[in-house]
């Protein structure tokens, strides 16, 4: 029987963080081996909020440390295609075609949308902003996806893919599986800040290729329990991000068990329960630190896997396209006439 098929990816926005890990990546890892993947680097997805000239110059150098971070993950570009959206031309044209089947009222309705032009400080909904869940179909409906493995933000956009899928199986005939979405140990990693979501943007984010001095300064300055303000106070361990972060990061159960225990009577000082952090946070990026050098050491590799993964990508995107099209009768409506305007063309010149 034939694999069932993952397609997830990234906008190459800079560097992957520790929240990118928990609620993804370490998805993508496990069930490689276990689904086809595909893995995309959302190119045209980041000029939604950021169309200017100089932005798209930054897309080159942005795709490179992203897949320089997904092989030191452990990725296997060997195994999976990583391809670059904005050279499958293909999911331009399903993007149209989907856009057919949404309405506006549906797409306002996507609270996502308006946190990103509000973090973008957009006054006005550009349309393309407004249709970034419907390219996202475009792109999970092209390798005709059946698991989509993403953070909790993106739950609402799969649910449109879903929608997407419905819809156009039900007025041309199945061609779509509907996907299902699956988000990650840590659906929504905190920020260092203490802030909901650790993100590039908030500057409240570990990086997976941070050095481990970095990962320390971070760290020993991380917002905890506001209201400690002495070790010897009772301390909240919910919500408090040194925790939830020894709870996503640290293997050492029993450590954690015992913090937390000292940290709710005021019997540990918040350094110490830092320092611990670090140590688990260095002991877990060190083999990925490694990875990434060593890939990042080969002249010429990673723009190898892109260039590969994108011919992959481009081959089964124009697959999906025709039966898509086949399905709607469009490629009927320019053979009936081509084929007609072909035989004209014969008879007038014989
Ligand atoms: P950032 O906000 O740091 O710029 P992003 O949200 O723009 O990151 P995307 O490329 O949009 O990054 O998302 C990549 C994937 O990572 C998505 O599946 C998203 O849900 C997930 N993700 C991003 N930030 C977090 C986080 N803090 N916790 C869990 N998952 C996250
Ligand atoms: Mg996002």
């Amino acid at each position: 029987m034939e694999k069932r098929r993952i397609l997830t990816g990234d906008r190459p926005t800079g560097k992957l963080h520790l929240g990118h890990y928990v609620g993804s990546i370490q998805n993508r890892v496990r069930l490689q081996h276990e689904y086809e993947c595909f893995f995309i680097i959302a190119d045209l997805h980041t000029m939604t909020t950021q169309p200017e000239k100089h932005y798209i110059e930054a897309i080159a150098g942005n795709t490179r440390e992203l897949v320089l971070d997904y092989i030191a993950c452990g990725i296997d570009p060997d195994v999976s295609p990583i391809y670059l959206q904005s050279a499958v031309h293909e999911v331009y044209e399903m993007n149209l075609l989907f856009e057919m089947l949404v309405t506006v009222p549906r797409l306002q309705r996507i609270p996502s949308l308006k946190d990103m032009a509000r973090s973008a400080e957009l006054t006005e909904m550009p349309f393309g902003l407004l249709g970034y869940p419907i390219l996202q179909a475009a792109d999970i409906l092209m390798p005709r996806a059946h698991l989509v493995p993403v953070g909790k933000d993106n739950e609402s956009h799969v649910e449109l893919t879903r929608e997407i899928a419905r819809r156009f199986n039900y007025l041309y005939g199945e061609v779509f599986p509907v996907p299902d979405v699956m988000v990650g140990e840590v659906g929504s990693l905190m920020g260092t800040d203490g802030s909901a979501k650790m993100s590039k943007s908030l500057n409240n984010a570990i990086y997976l290729s941070d050095s481990p001095k970095t990962v320390e300064k971070k760290v020993m300055s991380m917002y905890t329990d506001p209201n400690r303000v002495r070790a010897d106070i009772p301390g909240r361990v919910e919500g408090n991000p040194v925790f939830v972060y020894h709870d996503a990061f640290n293997p050492d159960r029993e450590e954690i068990a015992d913090l937390k225990e000292r940290y709710r009577k005021g019997a540990v000082g918040d350094v110490e329960v830092k320092q611990k952090l670090v140590g688990a946070l260095n002991a877990f990026l060190d083999p990925i630190r490694e990875r990434r050098e060593r890939a990042a050491e080969i002249s010429g590799y990673v723009d190898e896997v892109i260039y590969e993964g994108t011919l992959k990508a481009r081959q089964e995107a124009g697959e999906t396209l025709q039966l898509m099209k086949k399905a709607m009768g469009l490629s009927g409506v320019w053979n009936k006439i081509s084929r007609k305007a072909e035989k004209a063309r014969k008879s007038r010149s014989s």
